[in-house]
């Protein structure tokens, strides 16, 4: 999920000194109910700094759409004169954001990890050494390269086989804020050590085929996001000669790059980059995935929020050749999901379910050969976005569980 605009330049500048504050920022959501509502709204965001939640971007507001966007103190009250003057009934989620963060600030002691909190990364990369440490037959600790602030990028390989000849990549945290997605990445290690051998299916699937997890896909973002604008979307490199940093990594993919929903403005959040594959990120994943091409047999991408199930394409309305293998497995998962607490997934093509997009990983993945790509959107449904409260960690992450699993043993059962 995404986006700034012109704001971006100011806050970036700013956040180089100081944590970007957000006193009485607040969330508004609103949903259009005719075409004059919905070209407002694409409007609006041309006359005030607007952070979209959700959708990405103005351009894909549609009618009918639950629209979130946060907007600034200073701002909020021009923005609530114009929702009422143009007859839109709004919701606010958030009155004062700093408050949020500050709370959840709060509860991150400096030491302790713990699945159902958010870990910063110091914890999540000691984390990744331990878990290697603990269980050297079952997982090993892979550096797949290095992320453009030159932090090890490290891969957790989960299996019984180290030579088994079929694999699953899924990656965590492409985009900064999005905490929930590293915490499933973790959370998906613990339960398959902890059920080997007790649970038929995971007993199954590490016997069979290993999984490569990275757990923190941004880490340079991630902990921007931590210690200086909790909102942060992108990496951190400044490649442009632009004062504006950061490239979104899922529009830096090599799968028709550039092309729909991705700005080569640098200030935007979904800055694709200079290329495809210039940012150190993209390029580890790319590289690792391009040179196991032979075992990976599916790859999963995990973020939040909006409660989806995406599959290719994003960047064309045209069907994927196993579109319907595709569809019957997302809706498989989205019911597994439903059968433990009743939440809703959607499912879908990316450039349907969601909104069209270019350069993401789903779909260079698929264009590798990897026929079964998914991208999965996590909890909520915009209530609290990318602020989902700890206590939903759990929850979140047993549900989304019951859908890989599921997902991965149809990949087993089906794949050469
Ligand atoms: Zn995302």
């Amino acid at each position: 999920m995404k986006s700034l605009l012109a704001l971006g330049l100011i806050a970036t500048a700013f956040a180089i000194t100081c944590p970007r504050r957000f006193d009485s920022a607040k969330v508004f959501r609103v949903k259009p109910q005719n075409e004059k509502q919905v070209s407002f709204l694409k409007s609006l965001a041309s006359k005030i700094p607007i952070d979209f939640w959700y959708p990405d971007s103005a351009s894909h507001i549609v009618n009918q759409m639950e629209v979130n966007f946060l907007v600034r103190a200073e701002h909020s009250n021009t923005t609530k004169t114009l929702l009422e003057q143009n007859g839109l009934h709004y919701e606010i989620l958030f009155q004062n954001l700093q408050e949020e963060i500050d709370k959840q600030l709060e509860r991150n002691s400096p030491d302790s990890y713990s699945y159902t909190k958010y870990n910063e990364w110091h914890k999540i990369s000691a984390w990744t050494a331990r878990m290697a440490e603990k269980k050297p037959k079952l997982i090993s600790r892979l550096q797949i390269g290095k992320t453009f602030e030159n932090r090890p990028m490290y891969i957790l390989q989960v299996g019984k086989q180290k030579d088994s000849k079929k694999a699953i990549f899924m990656d965590c945290g492409i985009h900064a804020r999005e905490w929930i997605s590293p915490a499933f990445c973790q959370w998906f290690v613990k339960e398959a050590i902890r059920t080997y051998g007790k649970d038929k299916v995971m007993t199954n699937l590490l016997d069979n085929m290993k999984f490569y997890i990275l757990p923190v896909l941004n880490i340079d973002g991630y902990i921007w996001s931590w210690t200086s604008d909790r909102c942060w979307r992108k990496n951190r490199s400044n490649v442009t000669s632009n004062k504006c940093i950061g490239v979104d990594l899922n529009r830096n993919f090599d799968a028709a790059w550039g092309t729909v929903d991705a700005s080569k403005d640098p200030c935007t959040e979904n800055f694709c980059g200079p290329s495809a594959e210039s940012e150190p990120e993209t390029k580890a994943v790319a590289t690792f995935i391009r040179s196991h091409l032979s075992s990976i047999k599916a790859y999963l991408s995990i973020h939040s929020y909006s409660q989806m199930i995406l599959f290719p394409y994003g960047y064309t309305l045209n069907k994927a050749p196993n579109h319907d293998e595709l569809n019957e497995l997302a809706k498989k998962a989205s019911q597994a999901i439903a059968s433990l607490y009743g939440k809703k997934y959607k499912y879908g093509t990316s450039a349907l379910t969601i909104y069209p997009s270019s350069g993401c990983s789903d779909d260079w993945a698929y264009n590798q050969g990897i026929k079964y790509s998914f991208t999965f959107e996590l909890r909520d449904r915009g209530k609290y976005g990318f602020f989902l409260p700890e206590s939903e960690i759990k929850p979140t992450c047993q549900e989304i569980m019951l859908a890989v699993k599921l997902m991965a043993s149809h990949i087993l059962s089906r794949t050469m």
